[in-house]
């Protein structure tokens, strides 16, 4: 591990100017992801900045009915608020499907939303990689590619740099939900739309998101709409705990008279970002909940879907992961 400095940051204003005063300065919130990272070389900040003593580890009501999770909220308590888990359920599931009780006692979660990929080769200083290092090559794509990404993969010159996912399973669910991102830079404060918080990696792999580097995440807000009776997480891994998801779908469902008025499906394990197509999920407005339309958006969802060989099967894995969400979340009895 490189030394670094360490300082703790007393105001939001405070941790912003340390930031932005050098590009090798990091923030540093639960440490479960950027110690690990530090400890393999892969991240070599000089500088810590120690955000725990700002005063954003609040649960607070927005003015439109929502909810403003402080960016320092741990998982855990975010997950058993009661606010939280009455209101967003899909929310709650999600984020107890991740990690271990004891991680999500520590994960905060604007930590959670800008946690790293778990690509092997990226964790691997000794290997070539695009995300690590612009332009050394992309190793999955020739090497192991179990737990890689089969959309969202071609970059603008049509070739492929990365095939990395995203990890995380709270920020599959604040997709769906369609979650706002509360940020406060050098130049001011901006929200950003969950949509557009992760990015594809295109021909820019090395940036995940769209967060500038002066900017500081405060907090996350829940729209009011929290599809608290119609909902299911899927999460679909090697082992039955603790482990990343191969593919996860996170699906909510309005619905008014036995059918359909609004469906949200978001993926997770299978793109850079939590995968969704609204065009696609706007398929169900009206529809029965039945079997045979969820097979259609599953088709749908997964349009263009490309496999690197062990990662292949995830495009049928997906696929019956999303009917059976969204069977669970219209609550439809399970074929006998
Ligand atoms: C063994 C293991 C298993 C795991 N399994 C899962 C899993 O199954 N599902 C899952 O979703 N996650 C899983 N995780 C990941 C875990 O959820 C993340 O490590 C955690 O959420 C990161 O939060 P943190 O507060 O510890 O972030 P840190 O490690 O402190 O920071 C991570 C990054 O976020 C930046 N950062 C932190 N806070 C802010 C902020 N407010 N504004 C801007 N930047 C910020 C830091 O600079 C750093 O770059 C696992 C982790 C481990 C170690
Ligand atoms: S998939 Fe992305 S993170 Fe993994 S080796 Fe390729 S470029 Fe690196």
């Amino acid at each position: 591990m490189t030394s670094f400095d360490y300082i703790r940051a007393d105001g939001v204003a405070d941790a912003v100017d340390g930031r932005a005063s050098a590009l090798t300065t990091k923030f540093i919130a639960g440490g479960t992801n950027l110690i690990d990272l530090m400890k393999e070389n892969v991240e070599r900040p000089t500088r810590l900045i120690d955000i725990n003593r700002l005063p954003l580890a609040t649960i607070t009501e927005t003015e439109d009915g929502g909810l403003r999770l402080g960016a320092l909220m741990t998982n855990a308590d975010t997950a058993y608020d009661p606010k939280v888990s009455e209101r967003y359920p899909l929310l709650t599931q999600a984020i107890l499907a991740g990690a271990s009780a004891q991680l999500r006692n520590m994960a905060t979660d604007g930590g959670n939303l800008m946690q790293r990929t778990r690509c092997y080769y990226f964790y691997d200083v000794a290997t070539p990689c695009n995300k690590r290092e612009p332009g050394s090559g992309c190793s999955a794509l020739v090497g192991f590619n179990r737990i890689h990404a089969i959309l969202g993969t071609e970059a603008v010159d049509r070739s492929i740099h990365c095939i990395a996912t995203h990890p995380s399973d709270m920020c599959v669910a604040l997709a769906a939900l369609g979650a706002t991102v509360r940020v406060t830079g050098l130049y001011g404060d901006r929200t950003i739309p969950f949509a557009e918080f992760h990015r594809l990696p295109g021909n820019t792999p090395h940036i995940d998101n769209t967060l500038q580097d002066d900017e500081l995440i405060t907090a996350i807000d829940l729209p009011a709409k929290g599809f608290s009776t119609n909902y299911a997480y899927i999460k679909l891994r090697d082992r039955t705990s603790y482990a990343f998801a191969l593919v996860s779908v996170a699906a909510a469902l309005d619905m008014e008279n036995g059918r359909i008025a609004d469906a949200r499906i978001a993926l997770g394990g299978v793109s850079h970002k939590p995968w969704r197509r609204p065009e696609i999920e706007a398929i169900l407005a009206g529809r029965e909940p039945s079997k045979d339309n969820f097979q259609l958006v599953a088709d749908g969802l997964l349009e263009g879907a490309q496999g690197f060989g062990h990662n292949t099967f995830k495009i049928e894995l997906a696929k019956r992961a999303i009917v059976r969400a969204l069977s669970q979340a219209a609550k439809l009895k399970p074929a006998s």
